[in-house]
């Protein structure tokens, strides 16, 4: 097997150019792809390990952006110093598998693999993230939803590496929250998951942004819901509000071994009243 570890992006983009080779950062979905015929079968592939590149490691801030390398793993991201409104994110990381999996995994592991419940996308579609590619030919940015473009399939090109999570920093306001359904509470496939960012102010909501991961390919924005819910007074009755057709009208949920989508469609409302309510009591006590 061929195997390069470079200490600089410079150098494994011009490696990647020349070698059709697999990326691997913490190889937690990669190793479990390996020896499978079904998910692809990678042994024999060339292999450019993309953890020493400290530039796509750690987070950093500037007046535009909370920028996350891609390389950096959930452990650092629960242990960051970040606004109340990256709280979504960092439970959505606390359920990525075990402490040890979260020691690991990365960030662009999550979004490269572009599975359907994939934890961290629902927060991260909340907070507007966008994501930087580079290749030999340069960078360029794209919204989250536009990179996941289905179930296992993202916009990145060969010759591209993901380098960093963007967070603008004027989607950064307000408190989030993240709750994920599966069948048992560790080390879970989700069933649905919902992730939502909050703005309080004179006692109504001012801005909200609900996202539900693991009812369609990739993650969505129910933006009827959102529009449904933004000016409504905090104590608003939201079982009564939030219709169960509501929340089908912008999701497809599927029918598999761990639920179906009936079943989904109701979960996910449930998770959405439970999420927006545990935010605006949180408001109403702080
Ligand atoms: C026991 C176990 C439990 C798990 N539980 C969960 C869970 O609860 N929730 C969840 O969401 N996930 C879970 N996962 C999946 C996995 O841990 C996460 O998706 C993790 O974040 C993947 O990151 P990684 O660095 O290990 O990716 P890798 O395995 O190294 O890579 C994954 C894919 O992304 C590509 N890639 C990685 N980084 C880049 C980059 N910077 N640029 C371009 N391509 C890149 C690789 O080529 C590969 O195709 C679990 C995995 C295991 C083994």
């Amino acid at each position: 097997m061929t195997y390069f570890r470079p200490h600089n992006l410079d150098d494994a983009l011009s490696w990647l150019a020349d070698n059709e080779a697999l990326i691997a950062a913490g190889c937690t979905d990669l190793f479990a792809q390996t020896r499978s015929q079904y998910l692809g079968g990678n042994t024999g592939r060339k292999l450019l390990d993309i953890t020493a590149i400290d530039e796509i490691s750690g987070i950093s801030k500037s007046d535009e952006y909370v920028r996350i390398g891609a390389a950096t793993c959930w452990s650092e991201i629960i242990a960051a110093d970040l606004a109340p409104s990256f709280e979504g994110l960092k439970a959505a990381a606390r359920e990525v598998g075990s402490v040890q999996i979260q020691n690991t995994g990365t960030i662009g592991g999550n979004l490269c693999n572009a599975s359907p419940a994939a934890d961290s996308v629902p927060a991260l579609i909340t907070l507007d993230a966008e994501v930087e590619l580079a290749s030999p030919a340069g960078r360029r940015v794209l919204k989250l939803q536009d990179f996941l473009t289905g179930a296992g399939h993202t916009a990145l090109q060969k010759d591209e590496i993901l380098c960093a999570v963007l967070v603008p920093q004027k989607s950064t306001g307000g408190v989030s929250n993240f709750i994920k359904l599966g069948a048992r509470k560790y080390l879970v496939i989700s069933i649905a998951m919902v992730a939502v960012r909050l703005e309080v102010a004179e006692n109504k909501i001012a801005q909200i942004a609900i996202s539900v991961g693991s009812c369609s390919a990739v993650a969505r924005r129910l933006g009827n819901i959102e529009q449904l819910l933004k000016g409504a007074p905090c104590d608003i009755n939201l079982p009564k509000a939030v219709g169960a057709k509501d929340i089908a009208a912008s999701l497809s949920p599927i029918d598999d071994i761990r639920a179906d989508a009936d079943y989904r469609i109701k979960a996910a409302r449930e998770l959405v009243i439970r999420a927006v309510s545990q935010l605006l009591d949180g408001e109403k006590s702080a």
